[in-house]
């Protein structure tokens, strides 16, 4: 549950259970070897590993203070006894980690801890998850690892069971608009993105600062409602190749498409408060009203098990296909 009034210093904006736990297991001396944070893309594991960092490394008497030399080292990935390991062209490959494996029993350079980031846990390569593995089971005691990934299941049991697992939430919204304008954002813009963000605070970070994210979140909502009243099968084809070329694009639209769904459903039975897209009203309830229950939350599961598949590496093209042959279709009607 999210906290209010959380004391600690840590850069973290919600996800307050998880800091306390943390944190007090830092100030017993309990920490585990490794830690998984799961959750969607966006909403703050990565923040919260390199906050988890900086708390360990940096120096000053109330860790983490985010202005010593540590944690600007921490935050700017320079620090020397920090390992951030992306995955590397949509793969974190064996070499990779046999590059970890090479340097995690050197003692750490500056601190006690020597910590090592893994943000794409699930784009592991099955080579690369086996030999961090083995590298897990027997670490040295300086050694601290974070992997993050969206679902624990996308991962090897056998790395699982080795971590201690936290599962990051959506934030509330109220949250999300308050660290918007503790960011300086006008308060109209911030209701605004607090509203679309979806619980994902870095996603409400980046449309803060790219103008360009509001129209184009805009826009891939649009284009489902287009295809929906879209017949043509080579048509649908061809939009979905279209996106299977931009997995990272692919992914943000999918997203922004299970919103829609949503929001369909939530039309369907008038809840109109909590809707998402508000500025799509006009466009989605006609297809609220012409859809049945079963067909909305039927396109709902296939969004959600679409973007299960992406995450599990499953063909993707295959599975966009499949998807956009299946969504449902309208007749445009004109009064
Ligand atoms: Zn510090």
């Amino acid at each position: 549950m999210e906290q209010k009034g959380s004391k600690s210093t840590w850069l973290v904006v919600g996800h307050d259970w998880a800091v306390q736990r943390l944190q007090n297991q830092i100030e017993r001396g309990r920490l585990a070897h490794a830690y998984l944070f799961t959750g969607p893309a966006h909403i703050g594991k990565q923040t919260l590993g390199r906050a988890l960092a900086q708390a360990l490394l940096c120096t000053s008497d109330t860790p983490p203070c985010g202005v010593c030399r540590a944690c600007r080292l921490v935050q700017q990935n320079r620090h020397p006894d920090l390992w951030v390991v992306p995955a590397d062209g949509g793969i974190l490959k064996v070499d990779q980690v046999r590059a970890v494996e090479a340097d995690v029993a050197r003692r750490p350079v500056e601190g006690r801890f020597k910590l090592f980031i893994f943000p794409d846990m699930h784009l592991v390569q099955p080579a690369a998850a086996n030999a961090l593995l083995k590298t897990l089971e027997e670490p040295p005691a300086h050694a601290i690892f974070i992997l993050t990934a969206p679902t624990a299941a996308a991962l090897l049991p056998t790395i699982v069971s080795r971590c201690q697992v936290y599962r990051l939430r959506p934030l509330s919204r109220q949250v999300i608009e308050e660290a918007l304008l503790q960011w300086s954002v006008p308060p109209d813009r911030a209701s605004q993105i607090a509203g679309l963000a979806d619980g994902r605070i870095g996603w409400a970070w980046q449309a803060a600062h790219d103008d360009t994210l509001l129209p184009r979140r805009l826009q891939q909502a649009r284009d489902l409602v287009e295809l929906i009243y879209t017949a043509n099968r080579w048509q649908r084809l061809q939009a979905a190749k279209r996106l299977a070329g931009d997995s990272h694009q692919a992914s943000q639209v999918l997203t922004v498409w299970a919103s829609v769904w949503r929001d369909l459903l939530l039309l369907h039975y008038q809840l109109t408060d909590r809707l998402i897209n508000v500025s799509l009203l006009d466009q989605l309830t006609p297809l609220a009203e012409a859809l049945s229950v079963v067909q909305l939350r039927q396109a709902l599961v296939r969004v959600h098990r679409t973007q299960r598949y992406f995450e599990e590496h499953v063909n993707m093209l295959l599975a966009l296909e499949s998807l956009f042959l299946r969504l449902p279709r309208l007749r445009r009607t004109t009064f």
